[in-house]
């Protein structure tokens, strides 16, 4: 095993990344040591990126990024007998307490002490990543690792889009970003009727098309209520996914919900938002906020995936890690998907 690994690193509290050669990390006892193959780049990687309020606020440089990652074990610590070297894995991003009263009754994703893997800890925008085991996630051969690269946001629209009921149902999905048009193909594979998205991005607009949403809205300038009629929709949307996280879209949400709708909340939003509450209350309607992922999740991603769902058109960039400012232009030009950075080849060229 080699001493020092190449890491993308937040160097010092201030905007950008660095390259940089940091010490392997050695799996400490219940802890596994992960050699990174794929990553991808996730929305919560450019704020810390750009640094904004938010990266400001949580981010304790220096520090190792990146939590969407898939790789191989490459060594165990002391006492974990679970696992073995050379098998695929991926990892569940929040490192929880396992005593609270939420990791007790299985909701880990509640935990009052969760730890963030590329946000608290060092990440696995690097050679080797290390994680306790209670958090590897085992994935199959079959599976393509540019599609499990990104199974931790694959996991926030797993978790947002099967918080209720689908099957026939009519689903209004607001922001499409990557998580947003991830959710609408969960949504068409899981039985809705009709899938709608909305956002004022063209180019993320025509990628939620090639997912197989039955309408993607561009509210500037479209009539939501017009497309809603073309779909034949008579009382509104049965189920809402906010994916957004813009006060005036979850406000058009609100309003195009049936009565007795529910809304699954994933979008964060910089500041406070206000709603009109006077209409959920009369419309009845059920919002349910959502944080992170169920780890039940991590075993239906992987079944949708050998089940026939195909999430191949959100990848819009393939970069070696070293270009991985390529990757973060991409992120904050708007006009991508996922971008996939490789850890496995040479750099070509
Ligand atoms: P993203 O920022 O790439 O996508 C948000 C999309 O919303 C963008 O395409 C944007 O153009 C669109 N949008 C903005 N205003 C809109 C409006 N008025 N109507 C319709 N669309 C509008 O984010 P993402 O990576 O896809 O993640 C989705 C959201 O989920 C983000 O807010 C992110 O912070 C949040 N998130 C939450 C969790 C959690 O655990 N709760 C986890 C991951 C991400
Ligand atoms: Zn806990």
């Amino acid at each position: 095993m080699k001493q020092y690994m190449d890491a993308i690193v937040k160097p010092v509290a201030g905007p950008g990344l660095e390259l940089r050669q940091v010490p392997v990390p050695t799996p400490g006892p219940g802890e596994v040591l992960i050699k990174v193959h794929k990553t991808a780049i996730c929305g919560t990687d450019v704020h810390i990126y750009n640094w904004d309020p938010w990266a400001r606020e949580h981010i304790k440089a220096p520090m190792t990024i990146g939590h969407e990652y898939v790789g191989e074990i490459a060594e165990l610590g002391a006492g974990v007998t679970s696992f073995k070297v050379g098998q695929r894995v991926s990892g569940e991003g929040h490192i929880t307490c396992h005593h609270c009263r939420n990791c007790h009754n299985g909701n880990i994703q509640w935990c009052k002490d969760t730890m963030g893997v590329g946000v608290d800890r060092d990440g696995a925008f690097a050679e080797y990543v290390c994680i306790p085991e209670t958090n590897v996630i085992t994935i199959d051969e079959s599976l393509d690792e540019d599609i499990v690269s990104f199974f931790d946001a694959f996991g926030n629209a797993t978790h947002t889009a099967l918080m209720f009921p689908l099957i026939g149902e009519d689903v209004l999905i607001t922001g499409a970003g990557p998580i947003g048009i991830i959710a609408a193909g969960i949504c068409k594979f899981a039985g809705a009727r009709r899938v709608v998205i909305t956002d004022l991005n063209d180019y993320r607009l025509e990628l939620a098309r090639k997912m197989g949403v039955d309408a993607a809205v561009n509210t500037a300038r479209e009539d939501l209520n017009e497309v809603m009629k073309q779909q034949g929709l008579i009382e509104g949307f049965d189920v809402g996914l906010e994916m957004s996280g813009n006060g005036a879209a979850l406000q058009q949400m609100i309003n195009s919900m049936r009565n007795g709708g529910k809304i699954s909340l994933l979008g964060i939003s910089n500041k406070p938002i206000s709603m009109d509450m006077n209409t959920i209350i009369t419309k009845g309607l059920t919002m349910q906020g959502i944080y992170g992922r169920k780890m039940d999740n991590w075993h239906q991603m992987s079944y949708m995936v050998q089940g026939g769902l195909d999430l191949s058109p959100i990848i819009t960039h393939r970069f070696h890690y070293t270009d991985f400012e390529k990757g973060f232009e991409a992120m904050n030009s708007g006009c991508s998907g996922k971008v996939v950075l490789d850890w496995t080849t040479k750099k070509e060229g």
